[in-house]
């Protein structure tokens, strides 16, 4: 499952971010694009079960989602397509290049102290 290997990158940049995890975590704010082939609710629930017993147990997980962007060669507009379609919205040009839809990053480590 795509969602349990990313539940664990999310863990090890948190990990990472605070002295090895003994910080008190309370929220994660991830962002993931469309593209990304995650889905948020198979996320939160591999989070929260690979958090389970840990320093993370209880954390949240905020999850944002970016659309997907491309960039038109042809008429040089940048639009937002819903799907997998694949050619400007603006001109029907079939030359475009996504330019945001892929991500996957942690945003934002909260701390409760
Ligand atoms: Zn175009």
């Amino acid at each position: 499952m795509h969602e349990l290997s990313v539940a664990e990158s999310i863990v090890t940049i948190i990990k990472e971010n605070t002295d090895g995890g003994d910080a008190k975590v309370s929220a994660v704010r991830v962002r993931i694009g469309e593209l990304a082939g995650v889905i948020p609710e198979s996320l939160e629930f591999c989070f929260s079960a690979i958090t389970a017993g840990t320093s993370l147990e209880g954390s949240r997980l905020e999850i944002e989602r970016t659309a997907i962007v491309c960039h038109c060669e042809a008429c040089g507009t940048d639009s937002t397509v819903n799907g997998l379609v694949f050619r400007c919205p603006r001109c029907h040009g079939p030359h475009i290049t996504i330019t945001s839809g892929n991500e996957l990053q942690v945003v934002e480590i909260e701390i409760d102290d």
